[in-house]
């Protein structure tokens, strides 16, 4: 497959962020993404609709973080730049202010092993990193921390961010996170959800390691 050019790029960022909010999973101007390039990463603008986005607007941020564009980049480039720097899987990081994901991280609660799906953020849980005010090098810390070993980590008083290896995916890993959190959250409305032994869950990312591959 010939690589993609940026334009198209930019293109797909802007529709992965419209499809964000169709589905749910963000509301309004929040959340932003990101996506590698040879010369950095491609990253939503600060403070703008998706709907009125076009791809001149998408920002680059070069390897020494110096950012290209016109206006401003999202806020929260750092995590989108300490991320990408220091994960080599992750092609692309989605963050979005998901409600049920939103709810729990307002109570500063990780998602634990309560689904066998929670695996497929990478591990036996999905942590809540603790909360620094939006768009600073703290919360890009906090979220690094909370992301070690997954894909995904929720955001105190905030949101959430994933990360994959292309935006589609990306995007795939959000609703199945929102999914979770949902779930974990309706279960607790009715009592309290058994969670899986830490050995059942080993169980579970290893089958995972091949799970729906061809
Ligand atoms: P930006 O519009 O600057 O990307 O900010 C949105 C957001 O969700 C901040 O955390
Ligand atoms: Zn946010």
């Amino acid at each position: 497959m010939a690589p993609r050019s940026h334009t198209q790029l930019r293109r797909e960022l802007i529709d992965t962020c419209l499809a964000m909010n169709r589905l749910g999973i963000n509301q309004g101007k929040a959340g932003n993404a990101s996506v590698r390039v040879p010369e950095g990463l491609l990253i939503t603008p600060s403070g703008l609709a998706y709907e009125r986005m076009k791809p001149a607007d998408i920002f680059t941020i070069d390897p020494e973080g110096r950012a290209r564009g016109t206006g401003a980049p999202s806020s929260e480039w750092r995590f989108h730049f300490d991320i990408m720097k220091s994960r080599e899987d992750a092609n692309a990081v989605l963050h979005a202010h998901s409600p049920f994901c939103t709810a729990l991280a307002c109570l500063g609660m990780d998602i634990p092993a309560f689904h066998y799906m929670v695996a497929v953020a990478g591990g036996d849980s999905i942590r809540c990193a603790p909360y620094a005010t939006f768009g600073t090098q703290a919360l890009s810390d906090n979220a690094l921390r909370a992301l070690d070993g997954r894909r995904a980590c929720l955001l105190a008083n905030h949101g959430m961010i994933c990360l994959a290896g292309g935006l589609d995916a990306a995007l795939n890993l959000a609703v199945e996170v929102e999914t979770l959190a949902q779930q974990y959250w309706r279960a607790l409305q009715i009592g309290t959800p058994r969670i899986l032994p830490p050995d059942e869950m080993q169980t579970v990312l290893e089958k995972f390691r091949t799970y729906g591959k061809r």
